[in-house]
């Protein structure tokens, strides 16, 4: 089976609609939350990513746009943007949002694979160090977990022995996809990037593919229209950080 991961999209349309346009044959998409916050059409992006498909894990801002959270605990720009998000959503759509499901989400297809958006131990917990990630690791319920949050692109594998390898991000690389092919023994923690705000100082849009049968991830970069994705956000009286960063992918 081939899975096409998505995650943090942030209701950036643009970076959305490069990754769909660029990303190869799949048999089904998963996305590994905060689907809206930060960009400028939530709505026309939720649309989008419900017509994907049915897998979804919710993100913190997904909880935080759909009201289940209160703002207190994000700074000024993340808050701005939740609540401006939450009067923008149709009832529909704010709906869908609140009932997103906690991680970890599984597949009856991909017994050896969970979904989480944060991490295996904890939906908000950022896996930036390799540290965090062998003490993450070894909670999870399978051996490869997918996971967002981060907005970093890359992979950590924690061997029994708990040797951590952290893989580098494919903006290393320089070039427009990477394939990664996995071994058996141990735990991967695979995060296939950010959609719609990437932190990794790549600005491009990120996703990546699984292939079960291959025990293969692919990670892609793919060029957007980030000057509209800008424009929108401004022209919505976003905080204006929102859309510089974009262009830096910081
Ligand atoms: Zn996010």
């Amino acid at each position: 089976m081939r899975v096409l991961f998505l995650s943090d999209i942030h209701g950036n349309l643009e970076a959305l609609e490069a990754c769909l346009a660029a990303a190869p044959a799949h048999d089904v998409v998963v996305n590994l939350g905060d689907t809206v916050g930060y960009g400028a059409n939530p709505n026309e992006v939720i649309a989008r990513a419900r017509e994907l498909g049915n897998t979804f894990v919710r993100g913190n801002h997904d909880r935080a746009c759909a009201g289940l959270t209160d703002v207190r605990g994000f700074n000024y720009i993340a808050a701005a943007a939740a609540i401006w998000t939450n009067r923008q959503l149709t009832p529909d759509n704010l709906e869908w949002l609140k009932n997103l499901p906690h991680g970890p989400v599984s597949l009856p297809e991909l017994p050896n694979v969970q979904m989480v958006h944060g991490s295996p131990r904890d939906e908000d917990e950022y896996l930036l160090l390799p540290d965090d990630a062998a003490a993450s690791a070894a909670l999870a319920r399978a051996p490869i977990t997918f996971f967002g949050h981060t907005h970093m692109q890359g992979c950590f594998r924690i061997t029994e022995k708990q040797q951590i390898t952290v893989h580098p991000k494919y903006s290393d690389q320089g070039a427009d996809h990477w394939a990664l092919a996995l071994e058996n023994g141990g735990v991967y923690l695979i995060n296939p990037g950010s959609v719609g705000q990437p932190r990794d100082g790549d600005w491009r849009a990120a996703f990546a593919i699984y292939d079960s049968e291959a025990k293969k991830v692919t990670y892609y970069r793919v060029p957007y229209d980030v000057e509209t994705a800008q424009k929108k956000i401004l022209e919505a009286n976003l905080p204006e950080r929102l859309a510089s960063r974009l262009q830096f992918g910081r």
